[in-house]
């Protein structure tokens, strides 16, 4: 692999990207994994429990992913952690060869009821100054196109935070959201601010309903009122819920595509199929490198 930072990877033209979680059923990931991997992603993101609840399967995850030949984002949460704790995160990294960190505050796990301990960084932004202290990484960001849930619907407050962000870091992926239009609002806010760096949108096709509701509660991201009433009538049929999840994300990433998105980071659910079906909707075919 030559190239092996993502904003470099993103400089050279439009990306396709996919989030995992570290598996508990290895051998269903990795036949997910080895289906996408056929797509030939610019790039791959493995999330982190908050609380550092991942920390050791995050760590094997990105290892083995880059093993792979796969160029691996490990993401970081600073919530609930010492400083010195993720300095020591972050060299192990460096030391195994990883170049690209997704610098994130983290949102504490549903059974934690709502609320972590306190760590030693606040904000993500001060994640990513430790990051670029400790070396020489690529860092990305999370940006939120209906606004983060903590601004209380204050968005021109919360894009000046996003804004500050990613002037510090090199690029955002964004929370999962179905309207375009947010999205566009959010890559206004930043340009508005003088922030011009890649945005890249984050999709997720729904694949069940109960898992939209309860992301979209933690996320923050609004269920447009005709899109669950169209999962409403099909609630008892889950091959229909899907087929309409399969059609919303298609339907949205070829509106971003004519936005001339930096690219599309899927995120999976550790799930291969409507990933599949879509990206064969956008001619996105395996074995293909844009
Ligand atoms: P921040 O940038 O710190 O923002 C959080 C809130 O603080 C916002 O409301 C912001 O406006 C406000 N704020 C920021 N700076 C300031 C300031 N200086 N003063 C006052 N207020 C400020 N969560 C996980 O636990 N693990 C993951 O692996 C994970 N991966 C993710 C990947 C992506 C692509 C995305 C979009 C989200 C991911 N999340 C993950 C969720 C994320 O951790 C939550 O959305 C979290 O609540 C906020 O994270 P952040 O990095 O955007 O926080």
């Amino acid at each position: 692999m030559t190239v092996a930072k993502v904003h470099q990877v993103l400089a050279a033209g439009p990306t396709l990207s996919f989030e995992f979680w570290p598996p508990r059923d290895e051998q269903r990931f990795s036949r997910v994994l080895e289906e996408l991997a056929a797509l030939r992603p610019h790039f791959v993101s493995v999330t982190y429990g908050a609380a550092g609840s991942t920390r050791e399967r995050t760590h094997d995850l990105v290892t083995d992913l880059r093993a792979a030949s796969l160029l691996p984002v490990a993401h970081v949460c600073c919530a609930a952690h010492r400083r010195d704790e993720l300095v020591g995160l972050l060299h192990r990294y460096r030391h195994d060869g990883i170049e690209n960190i997704l610098a994130l505050r983290g949102d504490p796990p549903l059974s934690a009821g709502g609320a972590l301990p306190e760590g030693d960084l606040r904000y993500a932004v001060e994640l990513v100054e430790l990051v670029r202290a400790v070396g020489d990484f690529s860092v990305g960001v999370a940006a939120h196109p209906e606004g983060h849930p903590d601004c209380d619907g204050d968005l021109e407050v919360d894009l000046d935070h996003a804004a500050a962000k990613l002037y510090a870091a090199d690029y955002a992926i964004t929370q999962f959201f179905f309207r375009v239009e947010d999205y566009l609002r959010l890559v206004e806010g930043l340009s508005a601010r003088g922030v011009d760096k890649p945005v890249v949108p984050g999709i997720m096709p729904i694949d069940r309903i109960g898992q939209v509701s309860r992301m979209a509660e933690m996320s923050g991201a609004t269920l447009p009122p005709e899109l669950a009433a169209r999962l409403d009538a099909a609630a008892h049929d889950a091959d229909e819920v899907r087929r309409i999840g399969i059609d919303v994300a298609t339907e949205l990433a070829q509106k971003l595509q004519a936005e001339d998105v930096p690219g599309l980071h899927f995120y999976t659910m550790n799930r291969s199929a409507s990933v599949l079906a879509v990206c064969a909707n956008l001619g996105l075919a395996p074995g293909r490198r844009a």
